[in-house]
């Protein structure tokens, strides 16, 4: 194929370009990558973030129920230091006011709770009335402590400093007694008590609420990311499916093909890949050559280059091909008479044109299935194949046909006539046949030439 017309084959050939497929699968293929990369990644950070949530979810459960523990125990410490007057009352009191600090500790972290401001003024509220309830606690420890006739030295300091109302001063150590356990169990204490649960359950299961929708949220993200990863690993999954039926359309059976067509001489089908139609091109181009090329070279091989019959050569292939083929045929030689001073009258060139002349009479005068050839100078043989000696008046007739036609030139050459001696086998091309055949030939020339004879036919004489 020469450049131009490979560049025209090129533009000719529509097909899918192999290298066009692997790099949109490559590049397919790092993109979807990168955006399983990024959502595993994302899976991850959301996951934390659930996590947290939960965390905080659970903290600030934790944290709510200190700060009830720890507010419990001070009420609890404190009525029962108001009804039995114990010290050891007031100890644990203060341990958990100034050491353990229970309620507030949570109420510090609860403080850092992500929620709205409105909501966090409920938490100040609380600490607010929780610490007036604390001032309320002491003072009623002080008026038992009083009551009781206690060494208020003894007590921690927040109870000494605590300032008595003018009224109270006077008091009875009953009525002190009285006093502080009103203080403590009455109405008042209960309300405040309540109220200030009130505004922590409230902010409690705000935070709570809050934290439970981040939680939601980092949920429905984590889905949805964890949603595109599967819908990203499918495509990939799909993406190499394809990549695998191209691989088998465009390479793997056009291959196949092309083997098994080199295999049995044949032309290439032009299916596959652009890059196989264009080989496949190629190589019929190719193949094309070099069948004419082989196809002449058979043709001089096989041919006289003459009359463009079979050669000798050819004649004695044929000769092999009916020696293991045994069919009935007949065996005809033929010569041209006194064909020497026809040269030598009219020239060698004039001899070739009768040559030719003969050679095309013999072709149209026989059958397409019977083998004319040329096997010497004037020398000729035709196998005339599934005929008997019934069909020696056919062949004789054709004899005279030819020379009648020779003998009366139209075309401006001289007059020649052929001599023919024939024989007939019914076991293919037996050894003795030519020999038989030439025999015959012989007693046509002995015999005032320009005529046909058979082996069979002479006296005495059987194949
Ligand atoms: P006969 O009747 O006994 O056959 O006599 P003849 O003159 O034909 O004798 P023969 O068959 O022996 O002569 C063959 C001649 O054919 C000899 C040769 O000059 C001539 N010849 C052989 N090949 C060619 C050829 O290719 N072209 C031409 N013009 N003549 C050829
Ligand atoms: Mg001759």
């Amino acid at each position: 194929m020469s450049s131009e017309n490979g560049k025209e084959t090129e533009k000719s050939i529509k097909g899918i370009r192999i290298r066009t497929v692997s790099y949109s699968m490559i590049t397919l293929s790092i993109v979807l990558y990168f955006v399983l990369l990024y959502a595993t990644s994302r899976v991850s950070k959301e996951y934390d973030v659930v996590v947290a949530a939960t965390n905080d979810y659970i903290a600030c459960d934790e944290q709510a129920a200190l700060l009830a523990e720890g507010s419990n125990y001070l009420t609890e410490q404190i009525q029962l230091y108001v009804m039995t007057a114990k010290p050891e009352y007031v100890q644990n009191y203060f341990e958990e006011v100034n050491v353990t600090k229970r309620r507030e500790h949570a109420l510090k972290k609860l403080a850092h709770y992500n929620v709205h401001p409105e909501t966090h003024r409920f938490l100040e509220e609380a600490l607010g009335r929780s610490n007036r309830l604390m001032g309320r606690e002491i003072y009623a420890i002080k008026l038992t402590a009083l009551s009781q006739g206690a060494d208020l030295q003894e007590f921690p300091e927040e109870v000494q400093k605590m300032p008595l109302s003018h009224g109270d001063k006077n008091l009875s150590p009953k009525e002190l007694q009285e006093k502080a356990r009103e203080m403590i169990f009455g109405t008042g204490y209960q309300d405040a008590k309540a109220l200030i649960k009130s505004n922590i359950s409230y902010f409690v299961n705000e935070a709570v609420r809050n934290t439970s929708k981040n939680q939601q949220d980092s949920f429905f993200k984590l889905n949805e990311t964890i949603t595109w990863s599967k819908i990203c690993l499918s495509v990939l999954f799909l993406l190499n499916l394809i990549t695998f039926a191209m691989i088998v359309l465009l390479i793997i059976k056009p291959l196949q093909l092309y083997i098994n067509c080199i295999k049995d001489e044949k032309r290439l089908e032009i299916i596959g890949s652009y890059e196989f139609k264009y080989l496949a091109l190629t190589y019929n181009d190719i193949y094309e050559v070099k069948a004419s090329h082989e196809a002449m070279l058979r043709q001089r091989a096989e041919h006289d280059a003459l009359t463009g019959l079979i050669n000798r050569g050819a004649f004695e292939q044929m000769k092999q091909l009916f020696t293991t083929n045994p069919i009935r045929l007949a065996l005809l030689i033929i010569d041209v008479d006194k064909f020497k001073s026809v040269n030598d009258t009219f020239g060698h060139e004039a001899g070739d044109l009768i040559l030719i002349k003969v050679a095309t009479a013999l072709k149209e005068s026989f059958r397409t299935g019977d083998y004319p050839a040329r096997i010497g100078g004037d020398e000729f043989a035709v196998i005339v194949v599934d005929v008997d000696e019934n069909g020696k008046e056919i062949i004789k007739a054709k004899v005279d046909k030819i020379n009648n036609k020779l003998m009366h030139p139209t075309d401006g050459l001289p007059p020649v006539s052929l001599s023919v001696g024939g024989a007939f086998s019914k076991r293919g091309f037996i050894d003795e046949l030519y020999a038989c055949a030439d025999r015959a030939l012989y007693e046509v020339k002995e015999n005032g030439r320009c005529g046909c004879r058979f082996y069979e036919d002479l006296e005495g004489q059987k194949p």
